[in-house]
């Protein structure tokens, strides 16, 4: 039985949904990982698989088939290759790198992690020696000091064995981004790498591919229709100014999301702005009227529920309106004390 199958299985049981729900309370915020149950196994290492789309010459998507387990790509020149993002463990990456091997047998120059969380690079030690490895100032800041956190909190429940994470040895970047951009001459294609702000983390990167107009988003911008999911300290403003940023500086005709399946700019783009917004203001306004968190998230998940995303992921992402509400709401509530 495949991961889709028990995903649906498990949204389709009310009294599934109750547990997730009541498991949100009274945990503390550094406990989030127990608050997505829903998303049980879903980045499982064995169970990952991908479908490799050639999106333009040398350009390539690796879209998972697991739903919403991590998509990566890569690209390919005439002096070797770039490939973004490196999954959650050695097993996965070397699934990566071997479809990489279906098309070319050029060098893995590049490896791009597009956010601290370990879904993204805790693969990175499968690569290759002679690959440098490529991530923002902040986003190498994070994985060098809490790598065992970062560990910790994404064992459970997001993989079947957690022990098996146990194996992952954290490999950190060699070249790291400190400014908004940078680009990599692969040999006849040019790839560009932007941080455009702290968007859903601090060191938010997008790989884009211009002679495709491809882009690689991670975290960043989620794919077909899913909302963003705030589990950091993401500020809402800081994210609505980075996604402008993104939106004026590229011309996306695809986006490679780090989850769910490919989107466009013009897709995502109105999505993450209104939804943003719309967070922002129903947060603030149940702060300034002192309605308490409890009561902002109880009435108004189900509102964001019917309004955003009406496609497969629609249930799936009641928590994530859920999780965005509450910690808007706790920021905001410790800004307004703080004044
Ligand atoms: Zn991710």
């Amino acid at each position: 039985m495949s991961i889709k199958m028990n995903l649906k299985n498990i949204l389709r049981t009310p009294l599934r949904w109750v547990l997730v729900i009541v498991s949100f309370w009274g945990l503390p915020a550094t406990g989030f990982a127990q608050n997505l149950e829903v998303l049980s196994g879903v980045l499982d290492p064995e169970d990952a698989s991908f479908e490799t789309k050639r999106l333009g010459k040398g350009v390539y998507a690796l879209v998972n088939q697991v739903t919403f387990s991590d998509n990566s790509g890569f690209v390919v020149g005439e002096k070797g290759v770039l490939v973004i993002d490196s999954h959650i463990h050695g097993i996965v990456a070397d699934k990566i790198i071997a479809a990489v091997r279906e098309v070319t047998d050029k060098p893995i120059l590049y490896l791009v992690n597009t956010s601290h969380n370990g879904d993204h690079w805790f693969g990175n030690y499968a690569f290759p020696a002679e690959t440098k490895i490529i991530a923002h100032q902040a986003t190498a800041h994070l994985m060098a000091t809490r790598f065992e956190r970062l560990r910790e909190n994404i064992k459970v429940p997001f993989v079947k064995d957690p022990s098996l994470l146990d194996q992952v040895e954290a490999r950190l970047p060699d070249v790291i981004l400190d400014g908004a951009q940078m680009d990599i001459d692969l040999g006849g294609i040019q790839v560009q790498i932007y941080h455009f702000g702290y968007g859903n983390s601090p060191g938010d990167l997008v790989v884009y591919a211009p002679s495709a107009h491809v882009a690689w988003t991670g975290n960043f911008m989620l794919g077909e229709g899913i909302v963003p999911l705030l589990i950091g300290q993401a500020r809402i403003p800081r994210y609505l100014d980075a996604v402008a940023r993104f939106s004026e500086t590229l011309e996306a005709k695809t986006i490679v999301p780090g989850h769910g399946g490919l989107t466009s700019e013009r897709e995502a783009v109105p999505l993450y702005m209104g939804y943003l917004s719309e967070l922002l203001q129903v947060a603030a306004h149940a702060v300034e009227t002192g309605l308490t968190e409890e009561e902002v998230t109880g009435a108004f998940s189900e509102a964001f529920r019917t309004k955003y995303t009406d496609g497969p992921y629609r249930d799936f992402l009641t928590v994530f309106h859920f999780i965005n509400l509450r910690n808007v709401y706790q920021l905001l509530h410790q800004e307004q004390d703080a004044s």
